[in-house]
């Protein structure tokens, strides 16, 4: 694991003040780096006959579609609102000043069909569980949800309790 963090480039101060950015360019031309995000991701829920993969914008699309190939699964986008072309429900969650909101299309879950939900950082969580509510209000289950990074001091996992998650790199 220490090879793949070797390959994720860190920069202070983007997109503001403050912020450490986990930039995963770097791993992501990296043809073995790639391969073993993407394995790592994917391993865990090889034989959970898991039918979607759901991705978020916008480094959620990159990984989960590999995930979903290598698992034989569909993808799903999860998008900033006013992307997608077709009706869509929306789920709003709280930020350090103010909301945001994502929205998945309202017919990309058949009802039951078991769901990963990938993205390349997990920080404060706020992400996560609305794309898991999201996943849930469209008629899927959560299976599980998948990170590349964790932000552990940001305690992100308080946010998804009763959620099996799982996290490549721990920071
Ligand atoms: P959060 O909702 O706080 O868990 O934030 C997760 C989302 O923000 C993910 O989609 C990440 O891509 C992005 N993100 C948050 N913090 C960072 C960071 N330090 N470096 C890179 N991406 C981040």
């Amino acid at each position: 694991m220490d090879t793949l963090k070797a390959k994720i480039r860190h920069v202070p101060d983007f997109p503001k003040p403050g912020i450490l950015f986990y930039d995963i360019t770097t791993l992501l031309r990296d043809r073995d780096g790639f391969h073993g995000v993407v394995g790592a991701l994917a391993t865990p829920f090889k034989d959970d006959g898991i039918d979607l993969v759901v991705g978020i914008e916008s480094r959620g699309f990159i990984l989960g579609g590999a995930v979903a190939d290598r698992l034989g699964a569909g993808f799903v986008p999860v998008r900033k609102p006013g992307k997608l072309p077709s009706k869509a429900v929306q789920e709003s969650y709280a930020l350090e000043y103010g909301t945001d909101s994502l929205e998945m299309h309202e017919d990309a879950i058949g009802n039951g069909q078991a769901v990963l939900i990938v993205d390349d950082v997990i920080a404060t969580g706020g992400t996560a569980k609305a794309t898991a509510a999201l996943v849930r209000r469209l008629g899927g289950t959560v299976h599980a949800l998948a990170f590349l990074i964790e932000l552990e001091a940001l305690k992100g996992r308080n946010q998804l309790t009763g959620e099996r998650v799982i996290s490549v790199l721990k920071y």
